[in-house]
Order: C-alpha cells, then structure tokens, then sequence
C-alpha cells in the first residue's frame, strides 16, 4: 500500500484528513495520521485549561474513525527527506509516498537565560497540564506574572482572574500596550477589563535574564511565585532541524500547492507553513483543506486550482463573559465576540469548518 501519511493531528492535519476522508482515496492507498496523542487537542483552548476553567477532556477532540486511515501514536524525532522515512522515538521508521507536515510550534525563547527553565508553557497539552498545577498550586494572594501581552498572554489573564480572583496578575509585555497586533480600539478596551479586573500592564519591559522566582527587566528584578511564557512561537523542533530554506520566523518556504519546491510529495500546514498570514488555527484549518484539495487533484490526474484564502476575523476571551474581535475593518467587544467565540469551539469540535 501507498502511505500518505500525516505528522501531527491538530487544526491543519486533522483538516486535511477530513477533507481528504470526504472524498474518494484511491484503493492502493492508505491515510496514516501520526501524533503523540490518541485524540486532537483544541490548542486555542489551552488557555483555559491552564487557568482550571475548564477539565482536560473539553479540549479533546476524537480522530475521525475510517478503514482509509490508521493512526500511529508516538513522537515524530525527525523526516528524512532524501529516502522518504519519518523517524519515531520507538526507533520505528515510516516510509511515505506523500508527506504532510503539520506539527504546530513550540515555545521560542530568543535565547533569553533561563526562560526555557523558569518559564510554565501553553504550547502543547502536556505542558498546559503542568501549567495548570503549577498556576492553581500558587499559593493564597501569590503572585503570577505572564510574559507576551499577545492574544494568549491576555487571554490566559483573563482566565485565571476567573479561577483564582485571590492572585496577583501582570502582564509584561515589551511593547506600549497589549495586544499590539490588534487594532487600538480594541487594546484599549482590553486595557480597561483588566484595570477594572485587577490586572497590572506593565509595558517597554525588556526581559534580559529569568531566575527562579525573578525576572529580570535589564537589571530590574520583577519578582514572582510563576512567570508562564507567552511571547513568542516558532514551529516544532522536528522543523527547526529540517534543512529546507525557510523564512525568518524559521517556517517552511513553499509553493503555490503548499509543497517544498525541491520535494513536491512533501506538503507543509498550519504553524509549520511559511504563509502570508500570522499562524493560527483558522488559517491551519483552512490551508489544510486547501492541501486535501490539491492532493485529490493529483489523484485524478488533474491541475490543482485553490481559492484564495479570505478569513473571517479573530476572537478573542476575556473570561466566560466577555471578549473582542475584528472582522475586516469592525471590531466587537463584550458579550457578543465571546459568544461568536463559542460557536466558533463548539463548530471546530463537531468538524465543521
Ligand atoms: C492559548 C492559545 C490561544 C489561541 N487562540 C487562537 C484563536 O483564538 N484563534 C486561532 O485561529 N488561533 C489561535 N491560536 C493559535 C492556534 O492554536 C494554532 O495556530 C493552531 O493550533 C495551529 O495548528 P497546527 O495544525 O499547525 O498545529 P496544532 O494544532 O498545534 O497541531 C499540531 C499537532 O502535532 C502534534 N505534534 C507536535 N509535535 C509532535 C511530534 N514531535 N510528534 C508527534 N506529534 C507531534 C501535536 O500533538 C498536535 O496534535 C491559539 C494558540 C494558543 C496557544
């Protein structure tokens, strides 16, 4: 049997399963989805499952159940591309006809000391959970300062002052204001949420150096019982060692079939992807689709022809009650964005794009 096979079950690879799924796969052939997790997990929820506002089994999703695919659960540790095999950490090797990378990203540290160390991550589900004892074992009126004042940095913020309203909140971010790739209309309504919730900003931090319970702005120590780390990702390690030209944010060049130019049968989604949009589950959703499309093209021997890619806007939570968001030039903040943000969750787990 041919193996098409796909590394990583999150938004990108999971879409391309599915689309794939839906249509017809020819009989010589056999989906092969590989993740180190037997279900999805709904990493646009992680935030939550830090903070403890929601259990561990809201944010997974099942695997789609079909004999046209079979699922192999372990680490990917690396691809070679010159005899078409994928490594695993079992020692086992897996052969590909076609190839789709789609392991999301992980934590980037800018070389900062001791920020891999001392910082708790939301990067992966493991980690979340770690996350989530280390945040909910702080103790009474400790305090927890969360570096990034990107979307998951606040969102995380907003969370925890739901779970823990005892806790000491901060958020340093380098920048003037949080939420610096947002329109200001929205930073600022932000801004207020947390004035009004109790959460300090502190901004132009440049954090040089992290001790245990320290860290350091140039020389300034902010002190604190947990720093979780929230500013900046970069696609997996499995990726960082790949020897492919990438773009500055280190992820994989591609062209217009999201294929490696010089390994056409090697297909990139998602995080993993260098794309003319910032990562997020919506465009992974969306390319992965595109990808299936693209394959299914190939299959029956036709010139692929995709869509451009047009998104809807991003939501953004703040706690179970309120939100933000823009949709091309109109922004949303309260009740409203945090509902659509439900619908957009409860759309994602029931498969529908
Ligand atoms: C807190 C938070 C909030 C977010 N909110 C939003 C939002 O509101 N809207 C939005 O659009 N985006 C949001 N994002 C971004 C979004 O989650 C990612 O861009 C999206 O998950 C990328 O999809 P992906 O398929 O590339 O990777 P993922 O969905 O992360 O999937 C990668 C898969 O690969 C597996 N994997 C990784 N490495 C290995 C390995 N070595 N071996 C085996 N398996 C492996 C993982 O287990 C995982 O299943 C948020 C991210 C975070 C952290």
């Amino acid at each position: 049997m041919k193996k098409f096979v796909i590394l990583g079950g999150g938004y990108g690879g999971l879409a391309i399963a599915n689309r794939l799924l839906e249509g017809d796969i020819p009989s010589d052939t056999i989906i092969t989805l590989v993740d180190r997790m037997p279900y999805q997990g709904l990493k646009t929820e992680f935030y939550a499952l830090a903070a403890g506002t929601i259990s561990d089994l809201d944010v997974r999703v099942a695997f789609p159940s079909d004999p046209r695919i079979e699922y192999k659960y372990g680490a990917v540790t690396g691809i070679d591309l010159e005899s078409r095999t994928v490594t695993m950490d079992q020692e086992e090797t897996i052969e590909y006809e076609w190839l789709a990378i789609a392991l999301g990203c992980t934590d980037k540290h800018h070389g900062i000391p001791g920020a891999d160390q001392y910082t708790a991550s939301i990067q992966s589900l493991a980690n979340t959970r770690k996350t989530y004892a280390i945040l909910n074992d702080v103790k009474p009126y400790g305090e927890v300062n969360i570096i990034g004042g990107g979307l998951s940095g606040v969102e995380i913020a907003a969370e925890l002052r739901e779970s823990r309203p005892d806790l000491n909140i901060r958020i340093l971010d380098r920048g003037p204001r949080v939420l610096s790739a947002f329109p200001e209309k929205l930073s600022q309504f932000v801004s207020s949420w947390f004035v009004e919730h109790d959460i300090a900003l502190c901004s132009h931090i440049s954090v040089s150096k992290i001790e245990p319970g320290v860290i350091y702005d140039q020389e300034r120590p902010i002190y604190g019982d947990v720093a979780v780390w929230t500013a900046g990702i970069q696609p997996s390690e499995v990726v960082q060692k790949l020897n492919v030209p990438k773009d500055a944010q280190g992820r994989i060049l591609l062209n217009e079939y999201y294929q490696i130019p010089s390994y056409p049968e090697v297909y990139v989604a998602g995080d993993c992807a260098s794309l003319a949009f910032s990562p997020s589950a919506q465009v992974a959703g969306v390319q992965g689709d595109q990808i299936a499309q693209v394959v299914q093209a190939i299959w029956q021997g036709q010139t692929p022809r995709l869509d451009k890619i047009r998104l809807k806007g991003v939501l953004g939570s703040l706690g179970k009650k309120s939100g933000f968001g823009y949709m091309g030039k109109r922004t949303f903040i309260g009740r409203v964005p945090r509902l659509l943000k439900m619908g957009v969750l409860w759309k994602s787990k029931h498969h529908f794009g």
